[in-house]
């Protein structure tokens, strides 16, 4: 079956002397895999356009157990991110985090919209990676089934307080003093860091990205979107140490 599509390569892997297997978001069909011969070919159209951070249209043939990329053209290649080592390697997180949580074959328009733009932004310098990280992991987990529950304190319901604490564990809120009363693992969140965090996942798409914080509350909110990704995935992704080694 033949079918036509667009996405982001998210990863490739060199099979042989000149093809690619590689990874790719579509919003139609999910995350798929795909081979793609001579794409190494220097004179091959389908070498630019099955290039990691690549977003293409592909014409695919749809097998019984994989995708074969016949013809393939870029569509936005991102060039800018190339320009900053830590723009690229986190640009390469975003795909390896998308790659971990994107299922295969199922519709994924959102998840594909949410990189792109994030992309976007980092290719053309407009919005800093401190502030883009947390959004693209925390609106990724939601839309993957990981939403936290940040409305109140899940014991006795407090909206705001002077600091609310993150459970990490359970992706639940508590305030000072029902944070006393648990001892398991919290991060501390300033009520700027907490209303951050309730914009990401609560906001219309359209607005996800509006908005701005102060350097500490962006540290508060970087620190503890983190770690919890890190619980949901159950590891450390290499591109997000790689990202860190570089800072
Ligand atoms: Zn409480």
């Amino acid at each position: 079956m033949k079918i036509q599509t667009q996405g982001l390569i998210i990863r490739e892997r060199t099979i042989g002397e000149s093809d690619r297997l590689v990874t790719v978001l579509t919003g139609d069909e999910g995350v798929l895999h795909a081979f793609a011969r001579r794409a190494k070919n220097l004179k091959d159209s389908k070498n630019s356009a099955t290039g990691l951070l690549c977003y293409s249209r592909l014409n695919l043939y749809k097998g019984r157990d994989k995708y074969i990329i016949n013809e393939a053209f870029p569509l936005e290649v991102f060039f800018g991110l190339r320009k900053d080592i830590g723009n690229l390697a986190l640009a390469q997180y975003f795909c390896e985090l998308a790659a971990e949580l994107v299922p295969d074959g199922v519709e994924s328009g959102s998840h594909l919209r949410l990189v792109l733009n994030a992309l976007h932004f980092l290719s053309e310098g407009k919005k800093p990676g401190t502030l883009l990280k947390p959004i693209v992991e925390l609106r990724m987990l939601s839309l993957s089934g990981y939403m936290p529950d940040l409305v109140c304190c899940a014991q006795c319901g407090a909206y705001e307080a002077g600091r609310m604490y993150f459970k990490i564990n359970r992706g639940t809120i508590y305030c000072e003093k029902c944070f006393l009363e648990t001892g398991d693992p919290c991060a501390v969140l300033s009520p700027a860091a907490l209303s951050a965090m309730r914009h990401i996942i609560y906001s219309d798409f359209e607005k996800v990205f509006s908005f701005s914080l102060t350097e500490g509350a962006l540290r508060e909110l970087g620190e503890a979107v983190e770690v919890y990704t890190i619980h949901i995935l159950q590891k450390r992704l290499q591109t997000l140490n790689f990202y860190h080694s570089l800072f």
